[in-house]
């Protein structure tokens, strides 16, 4: 399978390049050259299969011969470790629990399966793959646990002092082995803005082996595909198989994926997009107009995006049709007080602590079954467990919490960070001297 550019369809890389540099040149994204379609026999027996034997299904539509079936299906084995459960909170509303693995984020599953391919094509005796990732929380813990203890890689984090919650930082700081953390004195523009300089460096690029283990990557968003076919065989086996997705959305790689699962046959009758009040994508479907705003911040701060990036890869999916976007996507967007107001309730309805994030789905999937009533199951996703976001949860809701047990683990490890200034050269030479 080979990928274009949403910007030059001529434009055509192999897997193995789209994967080590993210963006093209021509700053489009890369999509798969065909939507892979998968085999209705296998669509309508889904069922029958694990989770894993699902992910490789998909994986290997996407990725064809580039990597051996036996090492592909260790890839998946390895990345998918870990379930995604729907439970339902009543007879027609369920939640997909995306947080079952190492950094308690949906994540994970970009990051997992991200890292283990850059391994494999890594492997051959290469020189030392060099990841550079800045991060405001979720994505730093996703990778860093992603890449831990991949052969051939090293993870360089920065983060923004004092803006992530505990587990966040434990997540990105108690490592060792081939993760460092940098602990930089700004904010996260400032992390991002220190990265994005190294990457144009051509001093530095000639010789480190430089890479991002950005959110727009094709290996993340083609494991994110996977969860939305196992909803849709966990349900199937309780004899459902009308779903509405509801899908907390920042930078739109989750929803993305879903839509892309829903263009390779997964049947769905619906996608709900919820947002906090960076709005610029329900803006859009409101009226045509696609107008970023510079983010605002909010208490589901994973999702303070104020230009979606992955959004052309939506339009893409949907050839540039606003009419056919409409048709198949609603959105909601919430302010900060409606979303404690969904926590809230969500506690008091069905003792379910959710994060912000999630409160958010919650609230916009009761929106679209109050606009479209109807006999399908609205399942909406949990993007986060809880313990992520503590100053975000009431405390008479948070002290029912149950903290994951490597949770409470990682408190008795050492941090292990290094302070760094918001000073280009600063950065730079940490990079080359502790090569
Ligand atoms: C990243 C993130 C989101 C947003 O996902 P996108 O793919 O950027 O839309 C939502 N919730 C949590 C907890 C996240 O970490």
């Amino acid at each position: 399978m080979q990928f274009y550019s949403t910007n030059n369809k001529a434009l055509r890389v192999s897997f193995q390049e789209a994967v080590f540099n993210s963006l093209p040149e021509d700053k489009g994204l890369y999509m798969p050259e065909a939507i892979p379609q998968l085999d209705p026999y296998f669509i309508k027996n889904i069922q029958q299969y694990s989770f894993q034997e699902i992910a490789f299904t998909i994986a290997k539509a996407f990725i064809g011969d580039d990597i051996p079936e036996n090492d592909l299906k260790e890839i998946v084995n390895e990345a998918i470790n870990f379930d995604a459960p729907v439970r339902f909170l009543d007879a027609e509303t369920a939640v997909l629990e995306l947080f079952h693995g190492p950094s308690y984020a949906f994540k994970d599953f970009g990051a997992r399966f991200m890292s283990r391919i850059m391994g494999y094509f890594s492997q051959k005796g290469d020189q030392l793959l060099d990841v550079l990732v800045a991060t405001s929380g979720d994505t730093g813990g996703a990778v860093a646990l992603g890449f831990l203890g991949v052969e051939g890689t090293r993870v360089t984090i920065l983060y923004p002092k004092g803006k992530v919650s505990k587990v966040q930082e434990e997540q990105l700081t108690t490592n060792g082995q081939n993760i460092r953390a940098l602990e930089v004195e700004g904010t996260f523009d400032d992390c991002q803005a220190l990265v994005k300089q190294a990457f144009n460096d051509k001093e530095l690029n000639g010789v480190l082996r430089l890479t991002s283990a950005n959110s727009i990557n094709i290996a993340r968003l083609i494991p994110q595909t996977f969860y939305y076919f196992w909803t849709y065989a966990q349900l199937k086996s309780q004899g459902m198989d009308e779903i509405v997705f509801t899908v907390p959305s920042g930078n739109f790689g989750n929803i993305g994926a879903g839509l892309l699962a829903y263009k390779m046959g997964l049947p769905v009758s619906h996608f709900v997009a919820a947002t906090n009040v960076n709005d610029t994508v329900p803006r859009f479907l409101k009226n045509g107009q696609y107008e970023p705003k510079p983010s605002v911040q909010t208490l589901a701060n994973a999702m303070d995006v104020g230009n979606p990036s992955n959004w052309v890869r939506i339009q893409d999916l949907f050839d540039q049709d606003l009419a056919q976007l409409k048709a198949k996507i609603t959105s909601y967007t919430y302010n900060d007080q409606e979303t404690v107001q969904g926590m809230e309730e969500l506690f008091e309805k069905y003792k379910y602590v959710a994060c912000p994030h999630t409160a958010i789905a919650y609230l916009a999937s009761k929106a679209y079954r109050l606009d479209q009533p109807g006999h399908y199951a609205s399942v909406f996703l949990s993007t986060a467990h809880p313990c992520k976001f503590p100053e975000a949860i009431k405390p008479e809701v948070y002290q029912y919490v149950k903290l994951p047990e490597g949770a409470s683990l990682l408190a008795d490890k050492e941090k292990q960070a290094t302070e760094m200034p918001v000073d280009y050269q600063t950065f730079k030479t940490y990079l080359l001297v502790n090569n």
